[in-house]
């Protein structure tokens, strides 16, 4: 069997930052620190930060006052901050600058007072964050298709998105929702990581037998990952390790292709890479990526003032 290791693939800049930021916290103000979510949505990240002395908790309710609190990558709703500033938490904000962006638009157009639209999946910890910044309905591609009518005028309608989401699926999404307001407003929010990896993704799909991607079960760019694999006409299975690979799906497979969602270790993918032991290892690379984010000004400022 060849393996086909799909390029780019893996952590984007949004969780390098998001890790980075914990390690940080911990070197400047010692253990513990806590985290609010899981910092990215994968275990292995978690407990290697909790080994460093992170203390991950579902709420800011569960940070003891007086504390030191990351917000994951995801984005917070303003309640959190508000509570925060309640239990007198030294915040240091984690949240991915393309989420703050898409915070940003939701906060700008309902200003303007325009009817937001969300496409998203409801209950997903970044869902929670954006739709906490303005008013706003939720359109979920799991769900069947319900969008009120209640705008005045369709261009007063402006349809942001989850960043993580299935390109196609949002585009039909997007399909539906201007058949209803021709002229609503479109921003594509989702962002470079999750179109790149989906992007290789349905290349490498025409070119190998089965994709393994490597990730979290909960990780929605992982997800979508497996999901754009078999819409690509070539089966998917999501693991996040060698151990959860049952020997049954590679029987007849020849070409195998691996790939890793945002938030999945690269030492994840090695590991199951030696243990399936291939006769060849082959780069498909597609994309050149490079983007790296800065520490965010306000949280440069917090860790330069203290
Ligand atoms: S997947 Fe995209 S939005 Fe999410 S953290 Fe990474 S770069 Fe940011």
């Amino acid at each position: 069997m060849d393996i086909y290791l799909a390029s780019p693939r893996g952590f984007c800049a949004g969780v390098v930052l998001a890790i980075d930021l914990v390690e940080i916290a911990l070197k400047k103000y010692g253990s513990p620190v806590y985290v609010k979510h899981q910092i990215v949505h994968n275990p292995v990240v978690v407990s290697e930060v909790e080994e460093m002395g992170a203390i991950t908790v579902d709420n800011v309710s569960d940070v003891p006052n007086n504390s030191t609190v990351v917000f994951s990558a995801h984005g917070s709703p303003p309640e959190d901050y508000k509570l925060a500033k309640e239990k007198n938490l030294r915040v240091i904000d984690a949240t991915c600058p393309l989420v703050t962006k898409v915070h940003n638009e939701a906060k700008k157009y309902s200003r303007e007072g325009k009817n937001i639209i969300l496409v998203g999946h409801k209950g997903h910890q970044e869902v929670i964050g954006t739709s906490g910044q303005a008013d706003m309905q939720i359109i979920d591609d799991r769900e069947s298709f319900n969008l009120l009518n209640n705008a005045k005028k369709d261009s007063d309608v402006v349809v942001l998105s989850q960043t993580t989401l299935s390109v196609r699926d949002t585009e039909n999404t997007v399909e539906k929702i201007k058949k209803v307001y021709p002229n609503a407003k479109i921003r594509n929010d989702i962002c470079y990581a999750t179109t790149n990896r989906q992007e290789v993704t349905v290349k490498l799909a025409s070119k190998v037998d089965l994709i393994l991607v490597v990730g979290a079960s909960n990780s929605s760019n992982c997800n979508r990952l497996r999901d754009v694999s078999i819409q690509s006409g070539t089966n998917s299975y999501l693991i996040n390790s060698y151990d959860e690979i049952n020997p049954n799906w590679l029987t007849g497979i020849k070409k195998l292709g691996l790939t890793s969602g945002a938030s999945t270790p690269e030492n994840l993918v090695y590991e199951i890479v030696k243990k399936l032991n291939p006769n060849k290892v082959i780069r498909f690379h597609d994309i050149d990526e490079e983007i790296k984010f800065e520490i965010p000004r306000k949280v440069k400022q917090l860790l330069d003032e203290e």
